[in-house]
């Protein structure tokens, strides 16, 4: 019974009335030495011991422990779990109970988990209604305007229609970003992995979007030191739509004659970090852990009306988890902002 590690209240309360009696017993026997007298007395002392040691644990340790039990599972005890407090539970070691009660932790962790996802679903439906809201009232607004005689009016009627346009290209967008996101999240989307030279890539979304970046006077490149052609392994269209969405979003949150730099580094010889930078207006600390959230934006990006959805950056994220790498950002308001993924290295395969 001592080797075991683990006691149950019975054996303590055993164990404890045995050791005070068999003492007790020496003692009475060498002031006494009458040997049936001592070992009556040691059988009875043992027998009262261990129903007193009994009683207290009982009383003292497992009705307080009874009640943190009836307080975990949060409801009345049955007849059944009655009989179980009162006989299995004095049978635990303390080891189970803590188990027990570490078991109910984690429980408790999922249900708080399961409250968040009800606020972020919540959260979702209503980012979403406002953000489909936006553009069908507007394409309402002009239809209705055009219809009530603006159809005629060569000053407007090809502004309005124009508008009309955008916005359903917006709400185009809106949906295909959606789709995209719901694919990614269920891990529908197949990733077609090859091997790519990166700054290759990185100069083709430069070309493409040059209008975008000549119409603010950005200047752009990649970093000096960090031309070496380098090959990444990874699903290249899809590396494509992040790093598009990254210097899209450098665009628009850069300022006016600002800079965008692109640097490619290898590191311990198994990946590439990519980072695109800007000397924009920055993220405030406190939206950044949220922007790659679904429909974050910043009060500032929002008070500027530029900028879609706020999807682009949930996106990339999931198209970057998807490789099993991570997308970080460091920001500073006013001095710029920098986000960076690693990517495989496509050396080594
Ligand atoms: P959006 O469609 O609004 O650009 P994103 O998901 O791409 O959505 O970005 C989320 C938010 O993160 C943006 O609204 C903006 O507030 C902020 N953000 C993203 N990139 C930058 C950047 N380079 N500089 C400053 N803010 C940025």
């Amino acid at each position: 019974m001592l080797t075991q590690k683990n006691l149950t209240a019975q054996q303590v309360a055993a164990l404890c009335a045995l050791s005070i009696s068999f003492i007790f017993s020496i003692v009475f026997y060498i002031e006494t030495q009458k040997f049936f007298l001592t070992i009556g007395t040691f059988l009875s002392m043992s027998v009262a011991g261990y129903f007193t040691m009994f009683f207290v644990i009982e009383k003292f340790v497992y009705r307080k422990i009874k009640v943190i039990y009836k307080l975990i599972y949060q409801t009345k005890a049955t007849k059944k779990e009655e009989f179980y407090y009162k006989n299995i539970l004095p049978q635990k070691t303390i080891e189970e109970v803590e188990e027990d009660v570490k078991e109910w932790a984690s429980h408790t962790e999922e249900i708080e988990l399961l409250r968040n996802n009800e606020v972020y679903r919540k959260e979702f439906l209503l980012n979403l209604s406002h953000e489909l809201k936006t553009p069908i009232f507007a394409i309402q607004g002009y239809v209705d305007t055009l219809l009530n005689g603006a159809l005629h009016n060569d000053d407007v009627n090809e502004k309005f229609l124009t508008n009309t346009s955008k916005n359903i290209d917006r709400l185009v967008n809106l949906v295909g970003d959606l789709d995209e996101i719901s694919k990614l999240e269920i891990g529908e989307q197949k990733l077609f992995k090859e091997v790519f030279i990166i700054q290759e890539l990185i100069k083709e979304i430069f070309e493409a979007l040059s209008i975008q970046i000549e119409s603010k006077e950005i200047k752009c490149g990649i970093k000096k030191g960090c031309e070496l052609p380098l090959q990444v392994f990874a699903d290249k269209e899809k590396i494509r739509q992040v790093l598009t969405n990254l210097i899209e979003n450098a665009i628009k949150y850069g300022k006016e004659k600002g800079e965008i730099e692109a640097s490619i580094y290898k590191i311990d010889g198994r990946k590439i970090l990519i980072e695109i930078s800007d000397n924009g207006g920055g993220i405030a600390e406190e939206h950044l852990p949220r922007i790659f959230e679904r429909f974050y934006r910043t009060d500032a990006a929002r008070a500027r009306k530029v900028g879609g959805s706020g999807l682009g950056l949930s996106i990339c994220k999931h198209i970057i988890e998807a490789h099993s790498e991570t997308l970080h950002v460091r920001s500073k308001l006013n001095v710029g902002s920098t986000f960076g993924f690693t990517l495989p290295s496509g050396k080594n395969l």
